[in-house]
């Protein structure tokens, strides 16, 4: 069979970084990709450990892969099944008793010894046996010294990773555990893969990391540079239109991001910085280390640097011990900050952290009715932010074909989806667009000339 590499992604756009370096680590080896895992020679699993859904899903995964590799063994082939991601870092050796049928558990930090696993196993098998190879070491030189250039063009928007684990240890949180130790990347390491990525056709960069503002690489000075600074250098590379980063913790926003807010364009109005609750109880027990003020007074902070910031921001509910009144004081702050748009979560215990062995779990049908209620109030924030740019002008890249023949779509400079009837060879270009009306998931619009006229296509999309 040829060599058909089929990866599965769950979870955050690490994951979604990961997959691709993956990717790149086996194209040298003659791997191209596959369409289904059914079509594949070699099938990866990049697994989430952040809740426990996730995980969930990887074993019902793992089970319809057992038949395919049982049928595909049956007709005289061979097929690799590997899980990698977090929950390979942390349940390696449970996977391995549960699916005896996965031949390798890679963690995320190892990803770059892919080829050197797969190697073990075809050399095992062609010794007649088969044996399980697992590579879940915290290596003391990072993966990113490994990782070979893409051979795959990016598209308009691209994932850089500038730094990786974390060492906050919020009380929920498995990511600590999974990713390990904070590590960020050298400004120069950045700098280089952000220009190659834009030579080679990116115009937006988001910065990626699982605490992306504790970013301190060492600079071409030798000193640690934040994340302020660093955005301030990217701004630098011609062409490099959009910058966004993600994932941020409040207490490591300093001034000098907020000074880069204000003074860099490039770097867009919007902003995930999660809060998680609005009880400074449950913030206190959730290890969070900022109470309800400090929020708030960082977001009015940060909206006086660039008064259009959209905010956004992920919720726990059920986290244990919250109360009804705790779970007000969430609504309250929702309605005080007003977001762009916002996550909300189930609390899922998760394995080796401190909330998971707290006895007071809130029960399910809480958890479930809260959950509703946040997603509602959420919901209707980020409908009334939507609605308030219809008949607003606003700037959007354009990144692929809308779902439609005759759509190109889009980003705003707050995140938001926008469809307009276009040729696709806008894609890759920003073009001013007038928004019409909304959709259930996106900003419906026209495109706009320079003179402010209606180009051909202005004909309002019916997505
Ligand atoms: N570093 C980010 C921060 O400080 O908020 C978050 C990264 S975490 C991987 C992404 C989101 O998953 C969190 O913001 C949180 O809302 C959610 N999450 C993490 N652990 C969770 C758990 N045990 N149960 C439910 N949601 C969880
Ligand atoms: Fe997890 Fe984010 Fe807290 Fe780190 S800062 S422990 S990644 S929730």
């Amino acid at each position: 069979m040829t060599k058909k590499l089929f990866i599965k992604t769950y979870g955050c756009q690490m994951n979604v970084y990961d997959s691709a370096r993956m990717a790149d680590v086996l194209a040298p080896l003659g791997f191209t990709e596959a369409d289904t895992a059914e079509s594949a020679s070699v099938v990866v699993l990049n697994t989430c450990h952040v809740r426990e859904k996730a995980t969930e899903k990887l074993f019902s995964d793992l089970g319809r892969l057992r038949r395919v590799k049982a049928a595909r063994q049956a007709d005289g082939g061979a097929m690799v099944i590997a899980v990698a991601g977090c929950v390979a870092q942390a349940e390696g050796d449970e996977i391995l008793a549960r699916a005896p049928w996965v031949d390798i558990v890679i963690g995320p930090q190892t990803l770059h010894r892919l080829p050197a696993l797969l190697a073990e196993v075809d050399r095992v098998a062609a010794a007649g046996r088969r044996r399980a190879v697992q590579d879940t070491e915290f290596p003391a030189e990072p993966k990113f010294d490994f990782l070979p250039e893409s051979a795959q063009a990016p598209g308009v928007s691209a994932f850089l990773s500038v730094q990786e684990g974390c060492d906050r240890f919020c009380s929920f949180c498995v990511v600590p555990y999974t990713r390990g130790a904070e590590y960020s990347r050298p400004v120069a390491d950045v700098v280089a893969e952000a220009t190659r990525l834009v030579a080679r056709g990116a115009r937006e960069l988001t910065l990626l990391g699982q605490n992306v503002n504790a970013y301190h690489g060492v600079g071409p000075d030798g000193a640690p540079w934040g994340l302020g600074r660093l955005a301030r250098r990217l701004a630098e590379i011609p062409e490099l239109v959009r910058i966004r980063y993600t994932t941020s913790h409040p207490r490591d926003v300093d001034e000098a991001l907020i000074a880069a807010h204000r003074d860099v364009e490039q770097l867009m109005p919007f902003l995930h910085l999660p809060v998680q609750s609005g009880s400074d109880r449950i913030l206190a027990a959730m290890n969070r280390r900022h109470d309800v003020g400090f929020y708030r007074r960082l977001v009015d902070r940060l909206r006086a640097a660039r008064a259009d910031l959209a905010v956004s921001s992920d919720f726990i509910v059920g986290y244990p011990g919250e109360t009804d009144a705790d779970f007000a004081d969430t609504l309250r702050l929702i309605d005080a900050v007003g977001f762009a748009q916002a996550f909300a979560f189930k609390y899922s215990p998760r394995p080796g952290t401190p909330a998971a062995r707290a006895a007071n779990q809130v029960p399910e049908p809480v958890k479930q009715a809260r959950l509703a209620a946040l997603q509602e109030r959420l919901h209707a924030q980020q409908t009334h932010f939507n609605r308030a740019c219809v008949g607003r002008t606003l700037p959007v890249l354009f990144d692929k074909p809308g779902r439609r023949p005759g759509q190109a779509a889009g980003r705003s400079p707050y995140l938001q989806a926008v469809v307009v009837a276009a040729p696709t060879r806008i894609i890759g270009q920003i073009r001013d667009v007038r928004i019409a009306s909304l959709n259930t998931n996106s900003l419906v619009g026209m495109l706009i000339t320079e003179g402010d006229g209606m180009t051909d296509y202005d004909a309002r999309v019916s997505a």
